[in-house]
């Protein structure tokens, strides 16, 4: 094998280098020897191990797929089972010892091989947990899942989908239909909120076993993030948009008051178009699904993708994208085989926001579709999760852009100057909104770790006062806050979404000069560029999870992840 070939190559030169004297180079030798069938055992370790997960690992992503389009339990069921069976192999106590041993002996020098079990090591450690309970979690988050996919709630009697409650928040002006409509949004979050809470206890369970403090800490360290870091570039942006924040939303504020024909101080929380405020109102002159209902969305964005030299028309011909009765009603994007069959699911609709998440969930998928494949199976995903969500945010901005609109809605340039005027304003309020709001999400799930048991109904609007400058509601606080899927479905998982924020704004800036050579990002639609479709694939897609995120960072923009941009870009 070629890779035993660079690995030999890679010994010789260490002794050339090293230059000692005999008795130096004898020991050397050994440890060579030694290191070299080491390598050799841990290679065709990792080979039995990707035959064994490979097909059990597409299995399970089909399965998952077929559950979120019919919402059927029979189909959760078998997810539920397919996903224990995987989790059951990465429990293997013998295995993970085996893993631990190789990777302290330090001897494993070939940094393919290295990558590779570092990477086993983080989803061997992760689920060393006894089979009951891993089973009780399994079932728990598999029931979760299911009724929170297929949960409709009602408002005034009648059912209301996650669709018609975002059509009501938009355009309603009665404040007391709007808050019905708000907490129609917040059901789900008391039907689920016993078990997530007895799940969140579960999950602290099993790290304890492993020595972590809780769940929490062991997610982060095994997907290579420090918590202090995190804290860090958390506090950091807390600082730098505090009063960038408080005057947008000022503003916001008298304007909306204005339009429901209220005063500032009665604004409550259902007046602010998100169920939880995590998306700028389109307040600022007209709103941009104007020149988007007369478009198709899959179209264009099939169209700019192709445009850039990522095309996903094989992506989009597997992909489920309109609303069905029982179908999950978000939207993701999902690796089914590492071999090029790649997903997604929308619920599309011939306006903005959908728009954006097309392009989005497209960003995930043009990852995931261009991993070299002569690279190992195991090295064939996104570098870290937040790097993927930076690639889907890159494009998924380009929605607002009146550059971009321009050119592919073929609007006039009278029409983009309009939207120029209103989009500038919209995304940095838009970017602040959400940086705000994650933090919120960000603060709340550490408490949530750190102790379930606590009032965390409370504690949600003490974060959301704090941090959104939102009124809580006079009524004693439910559990409408677990009404986001993320504390379900994807556990500490929230800060990527900043972390993608920063990191794309990174990528903007370096593209603009390095890539394309420009001095200013002015007038930049990225349409047509097929400079930055390959830039993205050679740099970023092909290598996979090849580096840690840090390197890959580092190799492709010149420098560490930095708030920097983001704070250019988006906060006056
Ligand atoms: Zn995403």
């Amino acid at each position: 094998m070629k890779k035993w070939m660079m690995t030999d190559v890679f010994f010789i030169a260490t002794f050339c280098l090293c230059g000692c004297g005999m008795l130096g180079k004898q020991r050397a030798l050994v440890r060579g020897r030694e290191s070299m069938a080491k390598e050799k055992q841990l290679d065709a370790f990792i080979s039995a191990h990707v035959e064994k997960i490979k097909p059990m690992w597409r299995a399970a992503a089909l399965a998952s797929w077929q559950a979120s389009i019919t919402g059927k339990t029979e189909d959760y069921d078998k997810m539920k089972e397919l996903e224990l069976a995987i989790r059951t192999v990465y429990s293997n106590a013998a295995e993970f010892a085996y893993l631990k041993e190789m990777k302290e002996s330090g001897q494993i020098g070939d940094p393919i091989l290295a990558r590779q079990l570092e990477l086993l090591y983080y989803g061997y450690l992760s689920n060393q947990i006894e089979p009951g309970l891993l089973k009780q979690m399994v079932d728990l988050d598999a029931r979760i899942a299911q009724r929170f996919h297929t949960y409709r709630a009602t408002m005034e009697g009648t059912t209301v989908t996650v669709n018609d409650i975002k059509a009501i928040l938009t355009t309603e002006k009665n404040s007391r239909r709007r808050e019905l409509a708000w907490r129609a949004s917040k059901q789900v979050g008391n039907e689920i909120v016993a078990d997530l809470l007895q799940l969140v206890r579960l999950r602290n369970q099993a790290a304890r076993k492993l020595g972590f403090d809780n769940f929490r800490t062991l997610r982060l360290t095994t997907g290579e993030q420090d918590p202090k870091e995190l804290d860090r570039i958390f506090g950091e942006l807390c600082e730098l948009t505090d009063k960038s924040f408080a005057i947008a939303k000022a503003d916001l504020d008298r304007v909306l008051a204005e339009q429901y024909g209220i005063s500032p101080g009665e604004l409550m929380p259902w007046h602010y178009h998100d169920p939880f405020f995590q998306r700028a109102p389109l307040v600022y002159g007209q709103g941009l699904d104007e020149f988007y209902k007369d478009a198709d969305v899959r179209q264009l964005a099939e169209k700019f993708y192709a445009g850039i030299g990522l095309s996903v028309d094989d992506v989009l011909q597997r992909s489920d994208l309109y609303e069905r009765k029982g179908k999950d009603q978000g939207a993701y994007s999902t690796d089914i085989d590492r071999e090029g069959d790649v997903r997604i699911l929308t619920n599309l609709k011939n306006n903005e926001n959908w728009m954006e998440t097309a392009l989005h969930e497209l960003g995930h998928a043009a990852y995931s579709k261009n991993h070299d494949r002569a690279e190992p199976f195991l090295l064939r995903d996104a570098t870290h999760s937040f790097c993927t969500e930076a690639v889907a945010m890159f494009f998924g901005r380009l929605s607002r852009n009146a550059f971009w609109m321009q050119e592919m809605l073929g609007l006039s340039a009278a029409q983009r100057s309009q939207i120029e005027k209103v989009s500038a304003k919209y995304l940095e309020l838009q970017q602040l909104i959400a940086a705000r709001w994650m933090m919120v999400m960000y603060y709340f799930e550490k408490q949530l770790y750190t102790n379930p048991d606590q009032d965390l109904n409370s504690l949600w609007w003490d974060l959301v006062e704090k941090y959104q400058l939102l009124k809580r509601p006079p009524m004693p606080p439910d559990a409408g806050w677990a009404s986001k899927g993320h504390f379900t479905t994807s556990p500490c998982y929230y800060h990527n979404y900043m972390l993608g924020e920063l990191l794309a704004s990174q990528w903007h800036h370096y593209i603009v000069h390095n890539v394309l050579g420009l001095g200013a990002d002015a007038g930049v639609s990225y349409v047509g560029q097929k400079k930055v479709g390959a830039y993205f694939r050679e740099e970023v897609f092909a290598p996979g999870i090849k580096y840690h995120w840090d390197e890959m960072i580092r190799r492709a923009t010149g420098e560490p992840l930095t708030p920097k941009y983001f704070v250019e870009q988006f906060v006056r």
